[in-house]
């Protein structure tokens, strides 16, 4: 990887349109980074802060909600407001520009914010869940997401009402079993705002056969993407739109 090193930033982002051009399948997969520029916290983050306060398997995994929904809601709910009321960035912006344009077959996303969606992504598989809706742990009947604001047992049945997020201890939802479909016969894998720490969506560069990385920390896959940027992805992904230009990719469909 020496040679990369010597690259500098334009020759990368030379280097990333090659890529995507002589790709027949270019999927993204974006993680919390993706979101921060929206004003949503990167829990994972080192300057966030938030979880050096709480521990996140006290504050928001299946035990906590169901030893003390009182406590759990009373952390959660306050971000997850956050996350329904932010906006798309420019990230979200590329990202929905490059599948119309064709050039990306979907978003693979470990956010729940549904950002990519309101940018306008078609594609978008959701691997640690979403905010649109909530549960009945009991009877299942599903409530819109707004509902949790006034109370969280079921009308139905009494049950207790959980979001439809990956919470720690969760397995995990279809859409993840999805994604890893989708990458069958992937070229390239756009790995954008992910640390790629937390498993098993770590391990999917392992289903590319190219990786090209977008973050701000280092990744544990630096040394094997044919790129990596430690800079901002919306200042990159809109210089790879503007290059890509009017020209459409192998997934263009008119
Ligand atoms: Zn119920």
């Amino acid at each position: 990887m020496e040679r990369m090193l010597q690259l500098d930033y334009r020759d990368k982002i030379e280097l990333l349109v090659k890529l995507i051009k002589n790709s027949a399948k270019t999927v993204a997969l974006t993680g919390a980074g993706v979101s921060t520029e929206s004003g949503i916290p990167d829990f994972r983050s080192r300057d966030s802060g938030l979880w050096n306060k709480f521990r996140p398997e006290e504050v928001a995994s299946i035990d906590a909600l169901k030893r003390d929904p009182d406590t759990f809601y009373k952390y959660n709910f306050k971000w997850w407001q956050g996350c329904l009321q932010a906006q798309p960035n420019e990230t979200h912006k590329a990202l929905a520009e490059m599948e119309k344009k064709g050039w990306l077959f979907g978003v693979i996303t470990q956010n729940i914010d549904g950002l990519h969606q309101r940018a306008g992504s078609q594609k978008v598989w959701e691997v640690h869940g979403h905010l649109r809706s909530c549960r009945c742990m009991k009877c299942k009947k599903e409530y819109d997401m707004e509902r949790l604001a006034e109370n969280y047992w079921c009308h139905h049945c009494g049950g207790l009402l959980r979001p439809n997020v990956v919470l720690f201890g969760d397995p995990m939802p279809e859409d993840y079993y999805t994604a890893e479909k989708v990458m069958t016969g992937c070229q390239l894998l756009l790995v954008i705002g992910s640390s790629l720490q937390v498993y098993p969506v770590a391990g999917l560069p392992y289903l590319s056969r190219q990786v090209a990385i977008i973050n701000y920390d280092p990744t544990p896959w630096d040394d094997n993407a044919q790129v990596v940027f430690h800079h901002s992805s919306s200042e990159v992904l809109a210089e790879v739109v503007k290059q890509l230009g009017d020209s459409t990719g192998p997934y263009f469909v008119g």
